[in-house]
């Protein structure tokens, strides 16, 4: 029976003979492991780190079937595969000396190229499944070297350089996408980098060993500290996870929800409440609101085809794009109509603004069936100096400047003078 845990079978029955033998007189008195006095024993970490694992692969598993993310599948397999790892690490006595040699290693191995695969799909990066499984290949196939087989601290230091390099690996993946500012980011960024960190001083602590180790993990207080750190990190990485996925979502839906979908310009909702904002947080600031309107559309359709109208709306779309800067709010009003909210400009200015896109659209050759479309529009516009800085009020005036310019042959601009009327 295992000295490290009355009653249940212990790592190997390592016990005490290969405590401490990279640091041995510093961490001999360690309040923490299994050195002497314990208070959490290396055997319930392990348990511990595998219950969270396994409930986090349920978890990855369930999330995974609502939605067609493949990510999810990957990350609930690394999660399996780890936990496998961690039970044969518990009752690798039981087991062959080859098997306790290589399989929970190469196991830990696969999981975290799953775990990197997991993460490169998250970011929308191709992760081929044969590349994926080269490290666990290339692991075991040079542990079976007979010099490094022979010799377990080969092993050992080897099997953490390839988890370093794949946590490591699994941290710039998360962190190359930082500039989204996502918080639960930043959660799985440290879960990684912390178990980056341990896995290169369970490296060094290999390479340090003096003489070499026994055919097992070595049971003592680095192992005691490193189950610790992995435990936060199977809680951290599991947790964040799904948080980062679930605020990414909402960023995706809140985008949608305030977008067009043909043109991804804004909807006109979403145009109304950053009007509004707008003009509720800058009472002195000067602005314009142009409301648009493309000539003779419908016979656009008719001629061309409705699929040939839509790629010119989305033609269009980019025009406004190019042409106004990003202080503008500009959005698709509905059908082939469009608006935008020019801040900070003279009306003067608006006003030429708005006549370099009309010219920029007069100008534009859609692809159409053995012909090209010339698409023109048409539009009003209305300056906050001529009396209001109400939204309703202005936009009903530029629309009446809409109307005029409609009247007065199309393709052209009317600027509304007074709007206080
Ligand atoms: P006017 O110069 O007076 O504005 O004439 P018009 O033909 O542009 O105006 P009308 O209001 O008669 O027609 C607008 C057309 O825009 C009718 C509608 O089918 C088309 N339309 C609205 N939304 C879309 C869209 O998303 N895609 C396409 N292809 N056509 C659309
Ligand atoms: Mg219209
Ligand atoms: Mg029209």
């Amino acid at each position: 029976m295992s000295a490290l845990h009355p009653g249940l079978p212990g790592l190997n029955g390592m016990e005490t003979k290969h405590r401490n033998q990279t640091l041995g007189p510093l961490l001999r008195n360690f309040p923490w492991g299994n050195c002497g006095h314990s208070v959490l024993d290396n055997f319930t970490l392990f348990a511990a780190n595998a219950i969270v694992v396994l409930v986090m692969a349920m978890v990855f598993f369930i999330a995974g079937r609502a939605r067609n993310e493949v990510y999810w599948d990957s990350w609930g397999l690394a999660n399996v595969v780890i936990g496998f790892a961690l039970l044969t690490f518990m009752f690798e006595r039981f087991l062959p000396d080859v098997l306790t040699t290589l399989l929970p290693n190469s196991l830990l191995v696969l999981g975290f190229s799953l775990r990197w695969q997991a993460a490169r799909q998250f970011e929308k990066r191709s992760a081929p499944r044969y590349v994926m499984l080269l490290p666990a290949v290339v692991f075991v196939a040079f542990c079976a070297v007979p010099p490094i087989y022979s010799s377990y601290a080969s092993v050992y230091s080897t099997v953490n350089i390839v988890l370093t390099v794949l946590a490591a690996g699994c941290t710039f993946e998360f962190w190359r996408n930082r500039s989204d500012r996502k918080l639960s980011r930043t959660g799985m960024i440290i879960a990684y980098g912390v178990l980056t960190g341990m896995f290169a001083a369970r490296t060094l602590q290999g390479l340090l060993a003096t003489n070499d180790m026994a055919r097992h993990i070595p049971d003592d207080a680095i192992l005691t500290i490193h189950l610790s750190v992995a435990l936060f990190h199977v809680t951290a990485s599991g947790a964040f996870a799904l948080a980062l996925a679930y605020e990414r979502d909402a960023t995706e839906l809140r985008r949608l929800a305030s977008r067009d979908g043909l043109t991804g310009l804004l909807n006109r909702s979403a145009f109304e409440t950053r009007a509004m904002a707008f003009i509720r947080a800058n009472p002195e600031l000067p602005f314009a609101l142009a409301i648009f309107d493309l000539d003779h559309f419908k016979r656009i359709n008719d001629l061309h085809g409705h699929a040939a109208g839509d790629r010119t709306l989305v033609a269009c779309a980019q025009a406004f794009d190019e042409t106004f800067d990003d202080n503008a709010i500009v959005a698709r009003w509905g059908g082939e109509e469009f608006v935008a909210l020019l801040s900070g400009l003279s009306s003067a200015e608006a006003a030429h603004a708005v006549e370099t896109l009309r010219a920029k659209i007069s100008r534009l050759a859609v692809p159409a069936d053995n012909t090209v479309i010339h698409p023109s529009l048409s539009a009003g516009i209305c300056h906050s100096d001529c009396g209001s800085r109400d939204l309703e009020h202005l936009l009903s005036h530029a629309d009446s400047g809409l109307y005029a310019a409609k009247k007065s042959g199309r393709n052209r601009v009317k600027q509304i003078v007074n709007a206080a009327a």
